[in-house]
């Protein structure tokens, strides 16, 4: 069985920065994600010729520990300034985006680090003081410590899979956390809908929430190619709905607001845990009742892009100190 110093499951936005940190330390871990590729809620994808982000849209920076590495990638070409705001002339908050979608910079971030992706881990178990990951297609492996990343459902079913006996107030902290879902359309409309000039529309409403015009934010796409997120509310009560039903409410509010939607084809893709509703108020957690298990992502500091990122630094900075 292969064996790694430390394994980290996910290569989400936490998990890469982990691992980011770590190789800057001298220390090597691996990564493991389900996905085809790394980024996880970071996430572009291909629709014909036209490439769309479909999950988180832009983000910002803050802290100064995340703004030294978002001037890396600015430096690297992998990051850039979309807008300064959304509204008017905006609040002159830079918003930042990939270069070619959100996913260029996990993409970059992953050629750096060792990660393996399409390798849907099935259950963590803990066995003779070290960790094992047993995984859907490929031989298990194991690792002295262990970070987990994924949304932290996923992560409690992981480790339940594994029987792992975490102490009564971890399994409380976990069990607090609770993440609202989004159900974003991807479509392709028959005519360009007006957009503002830099393709971002920030309604922050329901049932619409956000309306992206992946070419005017500057993906190299032939055509207009829209991302459309419903909100929380609208999300939950038609997480069933069939696309005819969730198609005729876009374009109800897209009319009431002046604008007429004739779609040429659609994709619906339902995210269950988009962004957390209810956080863990540190930036980690360590496990009590096994050792060496480290619990990060955007539950624990902030439920952005920027605080996964610090989450990720945080409980890497912790499991070496
Ligand atoms: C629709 C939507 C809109 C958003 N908009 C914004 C925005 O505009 N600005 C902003 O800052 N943030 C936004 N966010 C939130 C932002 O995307 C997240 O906070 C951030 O990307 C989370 O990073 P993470 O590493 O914590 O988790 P993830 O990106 O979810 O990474 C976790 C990884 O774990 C992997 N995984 C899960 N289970 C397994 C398993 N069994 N085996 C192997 N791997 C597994 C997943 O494949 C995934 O890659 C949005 C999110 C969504 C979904």
């Amino acid at each position: 069985m292969d064996h790694f110093e430390i394994a980290i499951v996910g290569a989400g936005i936490s998990g890469l920065m982990a691992a980011t940190y770590l190789a800057e330390k001298g220390k090597n871990s691996v990564l493991f994600d389900k996905g085809r590729g790394p980024g996880g809620r970071m996430s572009t994808r291909r629709f014909g010729e036209f490439r769309l982000d479909h999950g988180a849209q832009f983000f910002t920076v803050r802290d100064p520990r995340f703004e030294k590495y978002v001037q890396s990638w600015e430096k690297a070409g992998v990051a850039k300034i979309w807008c300064k705001g959304f509204s008017g002339t905006g609040d002159g908050h830079p918003r930042f985006r990939g270069t070619e979608g959100m996913n260029s910079i996990p993409k970059w971030l992953a050629g750096q680090l060792d990660v393996k992706t399409g390798h849907k881990v099935k259950s963590v178990r803990f066995v003779n003081q070290s960790w094992h990951l047993d995984f859907e297609e490929s031989p298990s492996v194991s690792a002295d410590q262990l970070l987990m990343t994924s949304p932290v459902p996923q992560t409690i079913a992981l480790l339940e899979a594994g029987r792992v006996e975490l102490s009564t107030s971890t399994k409380n902290y976990l069990s607090l956390i609770s993440y609202d879902p989004c159900i974003a359309m991807m479509v392709l409309p028959k005519d360009p809908l007006s957009m503002p000039e830099h393709g971002g529309w920030q309604i922050n409403e329901e049932p619409l929430q956000f309306v992206a015009d992946n070419q005017l934010k500057g993906l190299p796409n032939p055509g207009q190619a829209l991302t459309i997120h419903l909100g929380p509310q609208a999300s939950t009560e038609h997480w069933e709905s069939e696309p005819e039903k969730l198609i005729e409410l876009v374009r109800g509010e897209l009319r009431e607001r002046g604008k007429e939607l004739d779609i040429k084809d659609i994709q619906i893709h339902r995210w269950r845990y988009s962004q957390p509703a209810r956080l863990h108020d540190e930036s980690f957690l360590v496990a009590e009742g096994v050792p060496n298990l480290v619990f990060a992502g955007d539950a624990f500091a902030g439920p952005k892009i920027e605080g996964a990122a610090l989450s990720g630094l945080s409980a890497a900075q912790a499991m070496i100190a």
